[in-house]
């Protein structure tokens, strides 16, 4: 009988994570400083990143050590397991074999806990006694403040207004793990108030959260900012993710021919594919590597590669990546995580070079496949996984008409259980493909800054 799920051992979980800028045939162009427009040297980053991050951020070293005490907090909930889809190759009477590594398994319900307790660790060995951040649906927000909890510094969360009102149950729980939270733009930073007083009724954005976040750490010498995707840093976390899925595939004799994950900032699709990546470059594997982003917010497959900001208000480095433009207002989807108007400088990097693609589906399709595969696995996947789940859908049918027995991998970044409103949208109201803005697009697009 054919095994379904294939565990590690507390004692395989990796002792180090992997950097694939040691072995990338190009790099990114280096962060641009948002002033001088000279590129970003550590001494910038000093006020908001401990040394540790930084010095993350910046190495080509391939392998990268975690702390014992890290390892000790994976022990929680990682090795994650790798689960064949069995019940789902069936549905879809694939010869493909499909199976995923589970991500939800974390206390926090996705990936984003790799990288928080990191995060959080590094801060409290530079004596760091605060952490700001922002969150948008808040799956970040609940991540940063569980690890926070867990090392005793306290977590300040600037949640977006629209969010902070239409999803209470997500700001308990970050409440539970003692979290500080703040309904963005707030009265608490010079950023939020100004907004405030041209319109108090502005329902916030990430953008502004992220303005009133890292105003607040830079005002304070004793706080920190933290950062839950795109940075190199928060990609490096996550290669534990590849590293395991790598050891567990072994158990059972198999290689991918495709590696899918969902792709907002780029950290899950970067945390799966990069250990892939590796063996792609240097050995000539035949993976293909795929990122799966909203047709709503199309930033692999419509945007630019070029120099653009992080954020709404220009106050962040300039990153080398793809980009739909910081003004790109994408249209209301349920993947919440996955409208970001840029994605990792790494991940751009690698589709730039061919060495991974894009996809883009519609949210339609996407909660059809998301739904299918909650009926066959048991598992409500959140909206964002389900991006990767209908990719490899659509990969193992075309294996079927091909009459190829492929191997899929593709990564479960999070559970949907805090997601139920949306899947009852999809059940009961009718969930639509909102088109995006083609004028808008254009007019954000032809304001990338020119450098
Ligand atoms: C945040 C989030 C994402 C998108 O972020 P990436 O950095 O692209 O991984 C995807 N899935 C879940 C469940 C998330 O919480």
């Amino acid at each position: 009988m054919s095994k379904v799920k294939v565990f590690l051992e507390e004692k395989d979980i990796p002792r180090a994570w992997y950097n694939i800028q040691a072995d990338m045939p190009n790099l990114p162009k280096p962060a641009m400083h948002p002033a001088t427009k000279k590129p970003v040297v550590p001494e910038d980053l000093v006020p908001i990143f401990p040394r540790g991050l930084i010095d993350q951020e910046m190495t080509r070293d391939r392998w990268v050590e975690i702390p014992d005490e890290v390892r000790e907090i994976y022990k929680l909930w990682r090795p994650s397991p790798l689960i064949r889809a069995r019940r789902l190759e069936q549905a879809l009477d694939t010869p493909a074999k499909i199976y995923f590594k589970h991500e939800g398994v974390s206390p926090a319900g996705s990936h984003k806990l790799n990288t928080a307790v990191p995060q959080v660790y590094y801060n409290k060995v530079a004596g760091t006694k605060r952490l700001t951040t922002e969150t948008g649906a808040g799956q970040w927000g609940i991540a940063l403040s569980q690890a926070c909890s867990f090392f005793d510094l306290a977590c300040i969360v600037y949640m977006v207004k629209i969010s902070y009102q239409q999803k209470p149950y997500r700001r308990t729980m970050m409440e539970v793990f003692g979290a500080r939270m703040y309904a963005s733009p707030s009265e608490n930073t010079n950023t939020g108030r100004q907004i405030l007083q041209e319109n108090p009724d502005n329902m916030g954005s990430l953008g502004m959260a992220i303005s009133e976040a890292v105003e607040d750490a830079v005002g304070r010498d004793d706080t920190h900012y933290a950062l839950g995707s795109v940075l190199n840093h928060v990609l490096l976390h996550q290669t534990i993710i590849g590293l395991e899925a790598k050891k567990q595939l072994e158990l059972v004799d198999e290689y991918p021919d495709l590696v899918i994950a969902c792709c907002g900032g780029g950290s899950n699709f970067g945390g799966i594919a990069f250990p892939f990546a590796y063996d792609k470059i240097k050995e000539g594997a035949p993976v293909r590597l795929i990122a799966v982003e909203p047709s709503a917010c199309p930033t692999l497959t419509r945007g630019h590669h070029g120099y653009d900001y992080g954020d709404v208000a220009g106050y962040t480095p300039l990153l080398w990546m793809y980009s739909l433009g910081k003004d790109f207002m994408p249209p209301g989807i349920h993947a919440g995580g996955l409208r970001y108007h840029g994605a990792s400088p790494l991940v751009s990097q690698l589709i730039k070079d061919g060495i991974a693609e894009a996809q883009s589906y519609g949210q339609s399709a996407v909660f059809d496949s998301g739904v299918l595969f909650a009926r066959c696995e048991g598992i409500i996947p959140a909206p964002e996984s389900s991006h990767a789940i209908h990719s490899a859908v659509v990969e193992a049918l075309a294996a079927r008409e091909a009459g190829e027995a492929k191997t899929i991998l593709f990564n479960l970044s999070g559970h949907g259980l805090l997601d139920l409103p949306s899947y009852e949208s999809y059940l009961h109201k009718g969930l639509v493909d909102s088109p995006i803005s083609e004028e808008g697009l254009k007019k954000a697009m032809a304001n990338l800054p020119q450098i």
